[in-house]
């Protein structure tokens, strides 16, 4: 199952959307079939990756993790060190340029944290496109960093007051834009999830993740056991798994968000938790966290990329079959991770990666030496210095905001003449 069946997997997938947007639906999906057959464009998208992206990205032997856990060999695919900081760019940058191809010159995606808006308002800037990124009202409030960010790249931000005015509420937004917009606008949905094809397209430009893993892993004469992602929607581990969907090995483990434990509204466990159930929503059927009247629940993690109540179709479809095998790691779990590789690797892990991390350090020690595993390292931490720092140095953290707020107060003069 390492495509989709007409837009399905297995009982999972489709395309549940209102009637105007079936066509644009339809038309991504032949433009997209096209394009990767179209030498040209692989070309182009390859050497986008190579020169802007910065790929390939290393596969890193953690040889100190390895020799303290004392079993498995330990490696980590830096994904963290693509332009941007994660994996996200890889899809924004594949779908801007088959925008390009389709001579779309508009922009739109959804964002929660504003890491899928930040990848994406980069993708434009590079591709000289025009970029309008969806948020809900309560999450720009939330994640300011990132609306600046995005800003700085030249995007508008458009705050969306309906609803829970967070990402369920942004997507709803960028679907009706779409829809009034489509022969001038491509949507560019940011996960492996929502309606067919984007499930699909999505894979494909996060496959690049594992095609270099396997290569790496050949050249190196690796026994590989399992590779190891976090999962949110779904997009970095599907890319990482996808050449080896097909195969019997190695295992594929994906974490979700254990939260802080298994109650309802304490995690975002959509394959192995308690309030977990088959769902169609935003478009597409999977597995969900919903209530007994089909509402969305709320969901809870430390890392703001787990922390949503739906999973990617292909996923749900490959997790009920067992070739992948889902597990969840909790945050305190996830924070020692994060300590871990830090300090043994010097390698600052993204607190979504460090569920992944954290599944490792449980897994090692139970398997041989001849055999290895391979970590995603879906981003790098720099961007969680706001969750890390308030739990690692509680008191200090407050000191340097009030005094950051007392410096912008004493400088608010200066600031607001610059302004004019
Ligand atoms: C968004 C994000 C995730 C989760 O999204 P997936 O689609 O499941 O990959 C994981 N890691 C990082 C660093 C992210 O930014």
């Amino acid at each position: 199952m390492s495509q989709s069946n007409n837009g399905f997997f297995n009982e999972f997938g489709g395309k549940y959307v209102a009637e105007v947007l079936r066509r644009p639906l339809d038309e991504l999906e032949v433009a997209f079939n096209e394009a990767m057959k179209d030498s040209a464009f692989l070309e182009e998208l390859s050497t986008i990756q190579r020169d802007y992206i910065g790929r390939e990205t290393p596969l890193l032997y953690a040889k100190t993790a390895t020799e303290i856990l004392g079993g498995a060999q330990i490696y980590i695919k830096l994904e963290g060190l693509a332009n941007t900081g994660a994996h996200k760019i890889n899809n924004a940058i594949g779908q801007c340029l088959l925008a390009k191809r389709m001579g779309k010159k508009r922009i739109i995606a959804e964002t929660g944290a504003g890491q899928h808006g930040v990848a994406t308002a980069a993708a434009c800037a590079k591709l000289g496109l025009d970029c309008t990124v969806y948020m809900g009202e309560v999450d720009v409030r939330r994640q300011q960093p990132n609306v600046s960010t995005m800003e700085l790249y030249g995007a508008k931000v458009k705050a969306v007051t309906s609803g829970s005015r967070t990402l369920k509420d942004a997507v709803n937004e960028a679907m009706r834009d779409w829809a009034a917009n489509p022969d001038t606008t491509h949507y560019c949905l940011g996960s492996a999830l929502g309606p067919a094809p984007f499930p699909d397209i999505v894979r494909e430009f996060q496959s690049v993740i594992g095609k270099e893993v396997k290569k790496q892993a050949a050249e190196r004469n690796l026994d590989v056991e399992a590779l190891i992602a976090c999962c949110g929607g779904g997009s970095n581990s599907i890319g990482f798994f996808s050449p080896f969907i097909d195969e019997k090995n190695p295992r594929l483990i994906a974490v979700e968000a254990g939260g802080i434990g298994p109650g309802v509204g304490e995690n975002a466990s959509r394959m192995t938790g308690n309030a977990s159930r088959d769902g169609i929503m935003q478009g597409y059927k999977s597995r969900f966290l919903l209530d007994e009247d089909g509402q969305a629940l709320p969901t809870r993690s430390i890392s703001a990329g787990l922390d949503y109540c739906g999973i990617g179709p292909q996923l749900a479809a490959l997790g009920r079959t067992g070739r992948i095998e889902f597990t969840s790691a909790l945050d305190s779990e996830a924070l020692d991770a994060m300590k871990f590789f830090a300090k043994n690797e010097g390698v600052l892990f993204a607190m979504e990666s460090s569920h992944a991390g954290a599944e490792a350090i449980k897994l090692a020690p139970k398997l041989p030496k001849d055999k290895a595993i391979i970590i995603n390292m879906s981003g790098r931490g720099d961007k969680d210095i706001f969750i890390t720092c308030p739990v690692f140095r509680p008191d200090e953290w407050k000191q340097f905001l009030v005094a950051e707020l007392e410096r912008l107060e004493a400088n608010k003069d200066i600031h607001d003449a610059k302004k004019m």
